[in-house]
């Protein structure tokens, strides 16, 4: 049943299958599947003084007057006033002209839209209902599709299954964690009745997500655990490379380095997590596992988020490989990168740094007997299998400057070991964090363009790209106008992530030669941007960003001998915001941040990157508890250990689901 086509539901034909199918929605049960994104909550009508601006709300609203129409720059727009008693609101329609004979003063409706406070109280594009709709899906669409024919289909798909859904967890699992059925579930999820039940079913629906991607990250490890991999030979390597490296390894990479000599020296396959803030040398420990890669004749391959990183890390590879390291990126030309593959195919090229460019089908290893992964939260799951293969059973090495706590890297990592670089490189001095409240902005920035006088340079780094009508807070775009209008004196650059490739390059090339002293920017300096001098941070909207993302950020900061400074700024969210960033001026160490993370905002934002761009983020995200996560990991284990063919069949489920993410998985 559920396996049928989209065309076996009631009114859903030929072209929406197609726009569905776009959306990797192949059959009826792909449909119930298809999650909301977010939901409306239109389920109590609000007072117009509680309205906050952007938000999506319901308000019960007598119309005043008639409305009227009102054309200009080819538009219309219908506007009328509207009152909840109280207050004020005007309701406004765009290219809706027909509007203006529906409604009439006197009426009272509910009005459901978006919440507009630029000048006055506003309401955009507004249904106008008799009655309260309660709680609104929001499913993701694309073209040739709308909400409205996604839940018609939706309704469709649960009334053609009405008998014939599986429940696919376990009997005894759903009532020892209190689950309710799939059924139920599905229909809570896309026709909420109640935030109760809605919440319910999507704790349900997240309980089962996480057992079966735990399940599977288990078998992976048992499965690995049996493999047959490359035994390598260390001796002699770790003395070679230390007199190359112009420092003295630290006591934490010494004892990351053994960690990784026992791992290596095994037939069993390594699959090491390294973790360490940003600046505690994770590139030393890549470069000693290549190097044993390489003592034994085999390649390796270290794989980076951008192209950026690449080729620093090139450069790095040339000073310890010389005419051995090779560099594979997505912006080469075609006589260069042809040039490089063949190195690559013949194993001259015994040591390759790359982007993704590394991943594609014509990219053929010799001898690939290691793979590294560097910021290893940039790739999904699946993109590392898919560099993996192609090697036999290689090692590989993933390192990360996102500290997860520990008790979930046992969770979530249980197909890896974990490696933790706990001690920076001496000299270093933390970077000293403050918040700053809106009163004092504007010294602060006097005080940047002060300092830019001198020669020092200053990161601004803003959670949005452009103003946009959806969401209200600090743009890069619109902080730099702001800013060379305000010190005309200073010279601002701009750096985000939807310039283009060169323009990218100019910016950071700029910013690097100190012709730019302020650079205005995105996260997309998270990675790979090292610049020295820069010795301060602004971080705009600071309280949009997760206290580990914000940890990691700072690290940007403080490369140099100079004392580097951060400032914390909330645009949003008042005392209790500030006092969520406190935490970062407490402390610099990134696992007792972590910690404070995972506490404070749950196990989403971790999920969430693990799961990146693998659709499922929203799933796991939604279901927030520690707790919960640890029950499915319970349950996970339990579906293994006692096999049925109830449990069978779920984990058969579980394994086409995740399958594609994970390199070979037998089923024993
Ligand atoms: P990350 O962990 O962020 O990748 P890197 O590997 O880029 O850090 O190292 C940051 C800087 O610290 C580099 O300039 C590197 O040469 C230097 N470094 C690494 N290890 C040591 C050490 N043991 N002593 C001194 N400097 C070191
Ligand atoms: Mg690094």
């Amino acid at each position: 049943m559920e396996t049928l086509p989209l065309t076996a539901i009631k009114g859903v034909g030929e072209a929406r299958a197609k726009a569905l199918r776009q959306l990797g929605v192949n059959t009826v049960g792909d449909l119930l599947r298809f999650l909301p994104r977010d939901f409306q909550d239109f389920s109590e009508a609000r007072p117009v003084a509680s309205l906050k601006n952007g938000e999506m709300a319901a308000v019960r609203v007598r119309i005043l007057e008639e409305p009227k129409l009102a054309r200009f720059h080819g538009m219309t727009v219908v506007s009328v006033p509207a009152s909840d008693g109280p207050d004020r609101l005007r309701l406004k329609w765009y290219n809706q002209p027909y509007r203006k004979n529906q409604v009439f003063a006197g009426q009272t409706k509910i009005a459901c839209g978006r919440v507009d406070r630029a000048r006055g109280v506003a309401m955009q594009n507004p249904q106008l209902l008799d009655e309260l709709p309660g709680l609104i899906p929001v499913y993701p669409l694309c073209r040739g599709l709308t909400q409205r024919t996604v839940r018609t289909a939706m309704r469709g798909a649960l009334e053609l299954l009405e008998s014939g859904l599986q429940e696919t967890l376990p009997d005894d699992i759903l009532a020892d964690y209190g689950l309710c059925p799939l059924w139920e579930a599905l229909h809570a999820v896309h026709f909420p009745a109640a935030r109760e039940t809605l919440l319910a079913a999507r704790r349900r629906l997240a309980f089962e997500n996480m057992t079966a991607y735990l399940a599977v990250v288990e078998l992976q490890r048992q499965n690995r655990r049996r493999m047959n991999g490359i035994a390598f030979d260390v001796s002699g390597v770790r003395e070679r490379l230390l007199k190359k490296l112009p420092f003295a390894l630290t006591g934490a990479q010494q004892r990351v380095l053994d960690e990784i000599d026992a791992d290596m020296q095994s037939p069993v396959p390594m699959n090491r997590l390294v973790q360490g803030d940003v600046g505690s040398g994770k590139t030393a420990v890549a470069l000693y596992a290549l190097c044993v890669a390489a003592a034994n004749g085999r390649q390796g391959a270290l794989l980076a988020p951008t192209e950026i990183l690449a080729r620093q890390h090139f450069e790095t590879l040339s000073t310890i490989f010389g005419e051995s390291a090779c560099l594979l990126t997505g912006n080469m030309k075609k006589r260069e990168r042809d040039a490089a593959l063949d190195r690559i195919e013949s194993g001259a090229a015994l040591c390759v740094a790359g982007t993704h460019a590394l991943l594609q089908e014509d990219v053929r290893f010799h001898r690939l007997g290691l793979v590294v992964t560097d910021e290893q939260h940039r790739f999904g799951v699946a993109q590392r299998a898919a560099l993996e293969k192609k090697g036999v059973r290689p090692d590989v090495l993933v390192m990360s400057a996102t500290p997860i706590p520990r008790t979930l890297a046992m969770l979530l990592y249980g197909d890896l070991d974990v490696s933790v670089l706990d001690e920076l490189p001496p000299g270093r001095k933390p970077v000293k964090t403050s918040c700053i409240p809106e009163s004092r902005r504007r010294d602060m920035y006097d005080y940047v363009a002060r300092q830019a006088a001198q020669g020092l340079q200053t990161y601004v780094v803003c959670p949005f790209i452009e103003p946009s009508d959806t969401v209200d807070g600090p743009s890069a775009t619109a902080l730099y106008q702001e800013l060379r209008e305000a010190y005309p004196a200073v010279s601002f650059g701009l750096l985000h992530g939807r310039m283009g490739q060169q323009e990218k390059e100019h910016a950071i090339a700029r910013f690097r030669s100190g012709e730019t002293r302020v650079l205005v920017t995105t996260t997309v300096i998270e990675v790979g941007v090292h610049v020295d001098k820069a010795a301060v941070m602004i971080i705009e909207g600071a309280e949009r960003f997760g206290l580990a993302q914000l940890h990691q950020l700072r690290g940007r900061v403080g490369r140099g001998s100079e004392q580097a400074y951060c400032f914390l700024l909330a645009e949003s969210g008042g005392d209790a915001a500030l006092a969520r960033l406190c935490a970062l001026t407490e402390s610099n160490d990134g696992f007792w941040i972590a910690e404070r993370d995972l506490a404070q905002r749950g196990p989403g934002d971790f999920l969430g990157t693990r799961q990146h761009g693998e659709g499922d983020a929203a799933l796991f995200s939604a279901a927030g508890s520690m707790e919960l996560l640890e029950e499915a990991k319970a349950a996970a284990q339990r579906v293994i250990d006692l096999p049925s063919v109830r449990n069978n069949a779920f984990l058969a489920a579980a394994l086409a689901r995740y399958q594609a993410k994970f390199d070979s998985i037998a089923m024993n």
